[in-house]
């Protein structure tokens, strides 16, 4: 099991160097060189792909192997599974919703299979409701915008891409937003998965 923890004193990521916010969920990893080391839950595929051992673990993680054994191409995207937690699976080309609306939600979909609601869930308990914007970027990509008084993150969903969901940006105010990233058109639900406003 991963071993999740609150956040209670004042924390950075080991891997991308961020003060985490009090209450955000942390991940205890073990570098290399044997030294503890704290990870956010954003950077737990990069801590994982530098061969970091998560404390408690017993082995490599499970979740790395089969990423690697997984196979890719067309075939393997049409044969996978898309409910694993955490990678969500891309869509095949041929799979790719072509009315805008429907792409929109495709990308939420994938953005609540990924490990980043529980980011928005933890975030949400300290910081209360964020309001959220998705706007189409192109055919096959999706810009996710999560914002709280405090504190923004902003996620690419490219729904044709290996690891479909990213985050790509983060901050602290929300005039650094474009504006065209502004038009509150969805909530996170108190899981932080996201769905469309009605
Ligand atoms: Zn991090």
């Amino acid at each position: 099991m991963i071993d999740i923890r609150r956040n209670d004193i004042e924390t950075t990521c080991a891997v991308c160097g961020r003060t985490l916010l009090l209450g955000e969920r942390l991940v205890a990893y073990e570098s290399p060189d044997g030294a503890d080391a704290r990870v956010c839950e954003l950077c737990v595929d990069q801590a994982d792909a530098l061969g970091w051992i998560r404390e408690g673990s017993l082995s490599v993680p499970l979740q790395l192997q089969s990423a690697r054994t997984r196979p890719r191409g067309l075939k393997g995207f049409l044969g996978g599974s898309r409910q694993r937690r955490g990678v969500p699976e891309p869509f095949s080309p041929e799979a790719l919703p072509a009315d805008p609306r429907d792409a929109v939600e495709a990308g939420l979909e994938l953005f609540n299979e990924s490990y980043h609601p529980r980011t928005v869930c933890g975030i949400s308990r300290t910081l209360g409701d964020p309001r959220v914007s998705v706007v189409m970027r192109s055919h096959r990509e999706v810009v996710v915008t999560v914002v709280w008084d405090l504190s923004w993150y902003q996620f690419r969903v490219d729904m044709l891409g290996p690891q479909p969901v990213t985050l790509q940006q983060r901050g602290e105010d929300v005039a650094e937003i474009d504006s065209r990233f502004q038009d509150w058109n969805a909530q996170a639900e108190p899981d932080g998965t996201l769905a469309l406003a009605v």
